[in-house]
């Protein structure tokens, strides 16, 4: 599969620019899609997955022009909103029998082979008799991801998927969207946290108030913040200064100093702390990249 953006902007009505000329080609694999709150994730996902149309450019899929082909797209893709809501009176089984039916699956039986295999996939089969709503958030997120996944979709796209789940249902997930990839498919994970770009992804972005700010893969990102993480100690009336002149990202307490991990942007100045530098990681490179343009970061 190949998905590719062409120069996609959406203004909404009010005038508020959410995407501004974003272009990028995303190949079979997990791709992750980094920004804050209020980049225009979900504006380009449901770009992407024809809810929404675009102020200007275009996407094709294949080759195949999005705004020509919806119908044709549409059945290629599998949706997991960041608002996914489930009828409350109907059981974990019966919700992906309803989805299958709505997908256009008549057969009963093969309905219920289908929804067997979708509880099997994301771990919910000794669940299945349990009323949907009364499923805990990460069993709900397991469920909608069920639910995006009939009909074997080719391009799989999740929104914020992984926003308040605990630590350990986050990692289920995302194993859950990584072993879909064995597949000649595309997921699409959208996330404002840095963990779920893991090294699953073998291609991501990050945006930023509507602009691609960059494109690569997750270790090409770390890279760019090369020489710009140190290791300084310092005494313990200095903390404060040094946290007024730069990004501290960690500070351990030691007897009569704090070792710091700090982040710097051009020139770093540290030369009096005796600065060791420190290999970075994703956190350090998202870091980097928000305050070198000076935008806030949001949790
Ligand atoms: P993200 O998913 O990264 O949090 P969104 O795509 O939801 O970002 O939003 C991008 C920007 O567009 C935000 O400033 C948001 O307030 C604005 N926005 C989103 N939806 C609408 C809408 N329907 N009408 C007007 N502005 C919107």
């Amino acid at each position: 599969m190949e998905l590719q953006i062409k120069n996609l902007s959406k203004i909404y009505p009010g005038g508020k620019k959410a995407l501004n000329e974003v272009s990028m080609t995303i190949h079979d694999g997990m791709f992750g899609l980094l920004g804050p709150n209020g980049a225009g994730k979900s504006t380009l996902m449901k770009i992407l997955v024809t809810l929404l149309k675009p102020s200007s450019g275009d996407i094709f899929v294949n080759g195949q022009q999005l705004s020509d082909h919806r119908k044709e797209v549409r059945s290629l893709i599998g949706y997991l909103p960041q608002d996914f809501r489930f009828f409350p009176k109907l059981k974990t089984w019966e919700f992906l029998d309803y989805a299958a039916s709505l997908a256009g699956v008549s057969s009963k039986k093969e309905r219920s082979l289908m929804v067997d295999k979708m509880l099997e996939e994301v771990a919910l089969y000794d669940f299945r008799n349990r009323f949907a709503n009364k499923l805990s958030g990460g069993m709900k997120r397991r469920l909608g991801i069920a639910q995006a996944l009939i009909g074997n979709p080719k391009i799989i796209v999740v929104d914020e998927p992984t926003t308040g789940l605990d630590p350990e249902e986050r990692i289920r997930f995302r194993n859950i969207l990584s072993r879909l990839t064995k597949n000649e498919v595309i997921v699409v994970l959208s996330t404002h946290i840095v963990g779920d770009i893991s090294s699953s992804c073998n291609q991501m972005a990050l945006i930023n108030s509507g602009e691609l700010q960059f494109l690569g893969t997750p270790s090409d990102f770390v890279g760019k913040a090369d020489g710009h993480v140190w290791s300084i100690d310092v005494a313990f009336d200095e903390l404060q200064n040094v946290k007024e002149q730069y990004h501290v990202i960690t500070s351990i307490p030691n007897v009569d100093s704090y070792t710091l991990e700090v982040l710097t942007i051009g020139e770093n100045g540290l030369a009096k702390y005796n600065p060791k530098p420190v290999a970075p990681n994703l956190e350090h490179a998202y870091v980097y990249f928000m305050e070198s343009q000076n935008f806030v970061i949001q949790e």
